[in-house]
């Protein structure tokens, strides 16, 4: 059986696998960096495949989603449910359920996991935490509008 521990992934993430859970992954509005776009570039995708116009994201580079027989699901989900860039997937998928309230600057588990009970903050180490904070940083640092 597919153990996700063998190629070194994260325990908070084995149980979104093996729960086969990709709720996440529909009508996402995931945002990434200009460096989650080139590391996905470099597997051959091209940026016009997979990331909305600017224009409709508020200058953030940001996921497209597609129609799929599992609804309207992220560009990169596959229609068994898994994610098709799952080792090179962008920085705040990592994270996520991780993320940042920004009216009160503070990390919080998302509402919308489905597993949110089980994901608390302190599943996630001190330098996830930095990760999330770092990542909110620069997504606004490349943010054409700010
Ligand atoms: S890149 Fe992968 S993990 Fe991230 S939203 Fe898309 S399918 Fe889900
Ligand atoms: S919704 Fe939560 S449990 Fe489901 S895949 Fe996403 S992070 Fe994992």
């Amino acid at each position: 059986m597919f153990n996700p521990l063998d190629i070194g992934e994260d325990e908070n993430f084995v149980r979104c696998r093996f729960l086969d859970c990709f709720v996440c992954c529909k009508e996402t509005e995931m945002l990434l960096t200009q460096n989650d776009v080139k590391n996905i570039e470099q597997h051959g995708f091209k940026s016009d495949e997979f990331l909305l116009s600017k224009d409709d994201s508020d200058g953030f580079l940001q996921l497209k989603n597609k129609d799929s027989k599992l609804g309207t699901v992220c560009f990169f989900l596959n229609d068994n449910g898994k994610c098709g860039i799952y080792e090179y997937r962008p920085e705040g998928c990592r994270l996520y359920p991780l993320i940042i309230n920004l009216d009160t600057n503070e990390e919080m588990i998302d509402e919308d996991c489905r597993e949110k009970i089980w994901f608390t903050k302190q599943k996630y180490s001190k330098n996830q935490v930095t990760q999330i904070n770092n990542l909110v940083i620069q997504l606004f640092l490349e943010n054409d509008n700010y």
